[in-house]
């Protein structure tokens, strides 16, 4: 029985991917026409490394699609969310309160900042952070004092909270705004995902106090391997840029740095990439809102299950497609991830939640009931947009 429900959802897939025989990857780098002779420039005049004219011109065409002040490169999302945490001002000993229903990244910057994950409930409407129900958690087990959210239970100060919108749609935030600004929260948005998606008409990333997006190579698009951040806060800007380029005090030969920093600065290499994929960013996001739409069509009156939609208000990237299956076939999504790779289309699991993890045993959390159902329940499908 479950191998024709399985054929049933191949078949449909391959109908909305238009592709009858060959293996589905779930998601694959796309680049248009100026993505070689960027990238055979800058290996032609060796500006292939730290300094050269690709990296000042994808963050200031990062900045002005995003409709932020300011973009800061760096060499991958992960790095963004830990320099994006250290500039709100996360401290060792604190608590940062993430969804539990995210890739790892989230979890690990926080890590990387000595503090402690604290994991939140998601929302079944929009995947991200639930707002109403994080309001009745914190009312019940923080106090705000001097303008500092405390923990009760552990003492610890909670400094801030990463949002993610997942697979490109976004959360509530104007819920979560509402929320930071109650209990004196720090805003930080792991846009990581949803690089042309918006809230009410405005570009994701550019809501919190900063923003991340990746442009690893499965994301909408990429730069081989990359990230940014986004702020409409010059200073934040100025010190993100310092921080993720070892603290450098500018000078023409010498070499003085003010602060123990990092090296997180985006090659030029990958920002000529970035550049190229700016150019075709609208053509692929179209492209992806088809692939949704006919994949919306051919799940909309499926018994099994249906197409996850992106949320009133918002307009998503449709970064990944989401199947998501119904409660009866909640312990099903192994077996028919397992049948569906047999017919060589490649789908897979949402993410494990990672207060399941061992690695992350122990961190304080909330109820988290929609994120175990969901985990059981989600699979992304071939997503991979065109460029003819
Ligand atoms: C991809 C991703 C990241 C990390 O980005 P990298 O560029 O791979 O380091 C962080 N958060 C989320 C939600 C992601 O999907």
């Amino acid at each position: 029985m479950l191998e024709s429900i399985v054929e049933n959802i191949v078949s449909s897939v391959r109908q909305v991917m238009n592709e009858p025989e060959a293996g589905l990857p779930l998601h694959i780098p796309v680049f248009g026409k100026n993505a070689e002779s960027y990238v055979v420039e800058c290996v032609r005049t060796g500006w292939v490394s730290s300094v050269g004219k690709f990296v000042d011109r994808f963050e200031e065409d990062l900045a002005r699609y995003t409709g932020v002040k300011r973009a800061v490169a760096v060499v991958n999302g992960t790095a963004a969310l830990h320099i994006a945490q250290l500039m709100v001002g996360v401290q060792p000993g604190d608590e940062v309160l993430i969804p539990s229903l995210t890739f790892v990244a989230t979890a690990n910057s926080v890590k990387y900042c000595n503090a402690t994950p604290h994991f939140i409930d998601v929302c079944p409407k929009t995947l991200g952070v639930d707002p109403v129900k994080l309001d009745g958690y914190l009312s019940e087990i923080a106090d705000v004092k001097e303008g500092v959210c405390i923990n009760r239970n552990t003492g610890s100060p909670i400094r801030a909270i990463v949002g993610m919108h997942a697979f490109g749609h976004p959360f509530d935030i104007e819920g979560v705004q509402t929320v930071c600004a109650k209990f004196g929260l720090k805003f930080v948005e792991d846009a990581a995902e949803s690089i042309g998606s918006y809230y009410k008409n405005q570009h994701t990333g550019g809501f919190g106090d900063v923003g991340i997006i990746s442009f690893n190579g499965n994301k909408t698009i990429t730069t081989g391997g990359g990230g940014a951040l986004l702020t409409n806060d010059e200073s934040l800007a100025d010190r993100a840029k310092h921080i993720t380029t070892t603290a450098k005090i500018s000078h023409p030969y010498r070499y003085f740095h003010d602060t123990v920093a990092y090296n997180y600065r985006m090659p030029n290499i990958n920002a000529a990439l970035g550049c190229s994929q700016l150019e075709d960013i609208e053509a692929l996001i179209s492209c992806k809102r088809g692939i949704a739409d006919r994949y919306l069509k051919a799940f909309e009156s499926n018994e099994v299950c249906q197409i996850f939609k992106e949320p009133a208000d918002c307009r998503s990237n449709y970064w990944l497609n989401a199947l998501v299956l119904n409660p009866d076939f909640a312990l099903k999504s192994g077996e028919i991830i397992n049948l569906m790779h047999q017919h060589k289309v490649f789908v897979r699991p949402i993410w494990e939640p990672l207060h399941k993890l061992d690695i992350f045993a122990g961190c304080p959390q909330m109820d988290l009931s929609v994120t175990l159902d969901l985990g059981n329940r989600i699979i992304n499908l071939p997503s991979t947009p065109s460029l003819d």
